[in-house]
C-alpha cells in the first residue's frame, strides 16, 4: 500500500483534516482524517476527487474525429495536466461513417484498458453530440451533416461502440427522438437534451417520464425571456435534470453562471469543458467537424465567428465556479466530478471513497491546480 498525504480531503460526507489515503492497487483502500467545518485557508492544501468532463472533442491538437489512437492519447495527456482523471470522448455530427471510424477507435481505446495511455485521463465512454440536432441550432456542429433522429443508425452507432456510448446530445423535440430517448431510458445511456429548440412544456413533459440533461445549457437552445421562458427555467428547476454548463466566461456570462447554480444546485449542475483541439496549445488555425477554426484571446471561433468550442481545462472550470459562485469545496466536487460520474453510472470515480479509483487533484485552497494523481500514480503537469 502506498499513501498520500493531505492538509484536507474532500469527501462525499464532509471535508477531513490532516488526511491520510491508502491506495493499493489503484483503488482507495484506507481514509484516515478527522472531520471538520472550519473554514479552509486560501493556501491550504485540499485534496479533491480528480474531475469528471462528459464533453471533451480534444486538446493538445488532437480531435476526437481523428479516428487515431495518437489522437486519443493526445486528448487524455492534455487534459490530464489540468485535473481531468475520466473523460467521454465526444463526436461532432458528421457523416455515418467519419463517426463510425471514430466510434470504433474510441472503443478499441477502451478495450486497451490501463495500458493504453499511461498519463493521461481514463476514457469512461463516448459523448454522441449530434448528428441529430436540430437545423436551427447548430452552433459549430456541420450544418451539412445535420440530420433527423433515425433509430436504425442509433443502433448501429451503439454497435461501431460496442455499447460504449454513455451520453447522447439528441434534439429531443422530434417526434423521431422518442425511440431514440426510450431506448437510452431502459439502457443507462443518459440522454442530452441539446442543439434544440424544443420549449418548456415540451421538455417539462418529457421530464415527468425520466432523467434528461442539458447539453451546455443556454448554448445552442432558445434563450431565457421572462415572458418567453424557453427550456432553460425548466432544466434548472427540475428534479429529474442536470446541466452541463461551460464554465470559460465566454459561452456564458459569470453572473449567468452563479444563476443557474443558485437556481438549479450544486446536485444538478456539471462543470464541463466543450474543449476543441486547441486546448492546452497556443493561439492559432485549428479544425472542427471539418471547418477552420481561429482560436485568439481565450476563444475559438468559426471563421463566421461562431463559438466553436472551447479551449477551457477543468481546472480552470472549477477555479472559475469557486470564483463566481462562492461554493464551498463540497459543492465544488460535486459540480466538477461526483455528478458526472454519477450520470453515467459510474461509482468507481468522481469521489474520494473507499474501493473507488485512487484518481485526485490537489488544489491550493481549492482553486490553483497544483498535482493530477490517477490510479495512485502522479502526472507530470
Ligand atoms: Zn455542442
Amino acid at each position: 500500500m502506498t499513501t498520500l498525504d493531505a492538509a484536507f480531503a474532500v469527501t462525499p460526507q464532509g471535508i477531513l483534516a490532516r488526511v491520510t489515503v491508502g491506495i493499493s492497487d489503484g483503488i482507495i483502500t484506507h481514509i484516515s482524517g478527522d472531520p471538520t467545518h472550519d473554514v479552509i485557508p486560501n493556501d491550504a492544501d485540499v485534496l479533491l476527487p480528480g474531475f469528471v468532463d462528459v464533453h471533451i472533442h480534444g486538446g493538445g491538437g488532437a480531435d476526437t474525429m481523428d479516428a487515431t489512437p495518437e489522437a486519443l492519447q493526445t486528448i487524455c495527456r492534455a487534459h490530464a495536466k489540468r485535473g481531468t482523471t475520466s473523460l467521454l470522448a465526444t463526436t461532432i455530427t458528421h457523416g455515418e461513417a467519419e463517426i463510425a471510424r471514430a466510434l470504433v477507435n474510441v472503443a478499441d481505446a477502451i478495450d486497451a484498458g490501463a495500458a493504453f495511455c499511461h498519463g493521461g485521463a481514463r476514457i469512461a465512454g463516448i459523448h454522441l453530440e449530434g448528428p441529430f440536432i436540430h437545423p436551427l441550432r447548430p452552433g459549430a456542429q456541420p450544418k451539412e451533416h445535420v440530420r433527423v433522429p433515425n433509430h436504425d443508425e442509433w443502433l448501429r452507432h451503439i454497435e461501431h461502440s460496442r455499447g460504449n456510448i454513455k451520453r447522447v446530445t439528441i434534439a429531443a423535440e422530434y417526434a423521431e427522438a422518442r425511440p431514440i430517448i426510450e431506448w437510452c431510458w431502459k439502457n443507462n445511456v443518459t440522454v442530452t437534451v441539446g442543439h434544440t429548440t424544443i420549449g418548456g412544456d415540451q421538455l417539462a413533459a418529457l421530464l415527468s417520464e425520466g432523467p434528461l440533461d442539458a447539453t451546455h445549457l443556454f448554448n445552442a437552445m432558445d434563450p431565457i425571456h421572462h415572458r418567453k421562458p424557453g427550456p432553460v427555467p425548466t432544466f434548472l428547476t427540475h428534479p429529474n435534470a442536470m446541466a452541463e454548463l461551460i464554465a470559460d466566461g465566454h459561452h456564458v456570462h459569470p453572473d449567468v453562471i452563479k444563476m443557474a447554480v443558485a437556481a438549479a444546485g450544486p446536485d444538478h449542475i456539471m462543470a464541463i469543458t466543450d474543449a476543441m483541439a486547441g486546448m492546452g496549445q497556443g493561439d492559432g488555425d485549428y479544425v472542427l467537424g471539418g471547418h477552420p477554426v481561429k482560436v485568439a484571446g481565450g476563444k475559438a471561433l468559426l471563421l463566421d465567428g461562431t463559438l466553436a468550442g472551447s479551449i477551457l481545462g477543468m481546472s480552470d472550470a472549477a477555479a472559475n465556479i469557486a470564483a463566481w459562485t462562492c461554493c464551498d469545496l463540497i459543492s465544488l466536487a460535486k459540480m466538477t466530478s461526483t455528478n458526472a460520474a454519477d450520470r453515467i453510472g459510474r461509482t468507481d470515480i468522481g469521489r474520494i471513497a473507499l474501493g473507488a479509483k485512487a484518481d485526485f487533484v490537489r488544489m491550493q485552497g481549492g482553486t490553483t491546480h497544483n498535482a493530477t494523481i490517477i490510479g495512485g500514480v502522479s502526472i507530470d503537469i
